[in-house]
């Protein structure tokens, strides 16, 4: 399949007759150990500047040693976006800015080891791929002050744990034609580099931060508009919002002075807004030139096949995998909860757990909601666990509630006996035989409420829910309720 020829031509027009062109850049930091350059560990949230060496604090005389898994991991995104992988080099990318100790940055620049390719959306939908790149991550600079923004701090702080982290940077070609489709690319994207084991894929953490180029053009129009680029947007609510303020900003400025000016620009959250950072003539000259301390980087044959091999089911199939579990025909709620299984990279654990006997809809369900609120815990979660626990509450052995309350306590724990927890929490299932006792002792204690009910007063279900409930300490189902009311009323 080309890209080129199936790239859908949907137009979604901004105000009127105009069009809005979107070309993304996506950083996505690497799932590896270590650094791209030195030995120290690529880690979120530790302590500020304990994670740094002569390598990455740019100290006289260190060498850089590149990290061959983060070249394997960059490889594994080339071959999931139809990429060709080639040999590359590396470049020295030169500025002064304190988040970066060596006033340079070692990236790919005309030479990338992934070049073209394209990533298919849920929507059938493509858009074709540039390139996708390695290089290190920056240091994490802080403006301390009311705002945070850069002019009205106090002070600055500065972290060099995240520089030398190592990035791809995977760059689309200017295929999008809205917010939503902006919007989707990247949660597809974001799918494919955790289907992969590339990057956790978390915007909260920074792992996965976005630039988007803007432009507008009459409707019809061949020729591409001038572009904006908006640095740094780090939530889809802020990809969107930025995407459809900077459509409308230009919209009206064409219309009123017939001009874009080629600028960067920063999306300011609260005040929904994007705000001049620097035009095309303030634009850096990074003076690239060829990183003399790194040889040319080319994999071998041998290498880019145990990469690929590496690659595993993509996010169409996760999904494919995971509706066929569900029987093939999935409701828009199931297909919904599939997208975020898969997108949460919970899709193995749910498939383990059916394996082991877990009916695959309350899997999903519960993986959909109680496993993506807590992903670090869910990810160690052992499979069997869960699919006990999601065969209890399926049998009805546990409620809603109570499967929700021993699954915490399986998360908190990485696993465990999910009946020894029941037990230990004291929700030992009420019998058939002993819900029903329950239920007659409530209706004969309140005869009118049941004549009431008997005579169609439907909405006294949940008086006599109530009731048993309270009777119960809350360990009867309501299903179970329910039904044990429809089978005495006459
Ligand atoms: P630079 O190196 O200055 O960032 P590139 O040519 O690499 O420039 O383009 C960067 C991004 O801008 C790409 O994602 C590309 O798709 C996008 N882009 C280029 N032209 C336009 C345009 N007219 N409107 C929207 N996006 C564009
Ligand atoms: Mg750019
Ligand atoms: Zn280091």
């Amino acid at each position: 399949m080309s890209a080129t020829d199936t790239h859908r031509a949907e137009t979604p027009v901004a105000g009127g007759d105009w069009e809005t062109v979107v070309g993304l850049e996506v950083h996505s930091e690497l799932k590896t150990q270590t650094k791209l350059f030195c030995c120290c560990k690529n880690a979120f949230g530790d302590e500020p500047n304990t994670n740094v060496c002569p390598v990455c604090l740019g100290l006289p005389g260190s060498l850089p040693v590149l990290n061959s898994f983060a070249v394997e991991l960059a490889m594994r995104i080339g071959t999931a976006l139809h990429c060709e992988v080639r040999p590359s080099i590396f470049h020295r990318k030169n500025y002064f800015y304190p988040d970066m100790p060596k006033d340079y940055q070692i990236s790919q620049y005309d030479e990338p080891i992934n070049v073209g390719g394209w990533l298919e959306l849920p929507d059938a939908s493509t858009v074709r791929i540039v390139r996708a790149h390695l290089e290190e991550d920056t240091g994490k600079t802080t403006h301390q002050g009311d705002t945070g923004r850069i002019h009205a701090a106090d002070y600055a702080l500065v972290d060099y744990n995240r520089a030398g982290v190592p990035l791809v940077e995977i760059v689309s070609e200017p295929d999008i034609r809205s917010a939503a489709q902006a919007r989707l690319y990247v949660t597809e994207l974001r799918a494919v580099l955790v289907a992969t084991g590339v990057s956790d894929g978390r915007m909260e953490e920074g792992s996965l931060r976005v630039d988007a180029n803007v432009s507008v053009r009459r409707a019809g129009a061949t020729a591409y508009g001038t572009r904006c680029e908006i640095k740094n947007l780090n939530s889809l609510r802020s990809l969107g919002r930025a995407i459809d303020y900077e459509v409308a900003r230009q919209v009206a400025l064409v219309e009123a002075t017939g001009v874009v000016l080629q600028e960067t620009r920063h999306w300011d959250e609260s005040a929904g807004r994007t705000v001049p950072l620097r035009s095309k003539e303030e634009a850096f000259d990074y003076r690239y030139f060829p990183e003399p301390d790194l040889v040319p980087l080319e994999p071998d044959a041998e290498w880019q096949a145990r990469a690929a091999g590496a690659v595993g089911l993509l996010p169409s199939d996760r999904r494919e995998r995971l509706t066929a579990l569900l029987g093939g025909a999935p409701t828009p709620q199931q297909s919904e909860q599939v997208h975020v299984v898969v997108g949460q990279g919970l899709d193995d654990l749910v498939a383990a757990a059916v394996t082991q006997g877990a009916p695959a809809d309350l899997a999903v369900v519960r993986a959909a909601n109680e496993l993506a609120a807590d992903l670090d815990a869910a990810l160690a979660l052992d499979p069997g666990a869960f699919a006990h626990l999601v065969e209890m509450e399926a049998q009805g052995a546990l409620t809603a509630t109570q499967s929700k309350a021993v699954l915490a306590e399986l998360l908190a724990a990485g696993g465990g006996d999910p009946a020894a927890v029941a037990v230990e929490k004291g929700f030992e299932a009420l019998s058939e035989a002993s819900l029903a006792t329950v239920v007659r002792e409530v209706v004969d204690a309140n005869p009118e409420e049941w004549s009431r009910f008997v005579a169609g007063e439907d909405k006294l279900a949940g008086f006599f829910t109530g009731q048993v409930m309270r009777a119960t300490g809350g360990k009867a189902d309501g299903k179970a309720i329910a039904a044990e009311l429809r089978r005495l009323r006459p």
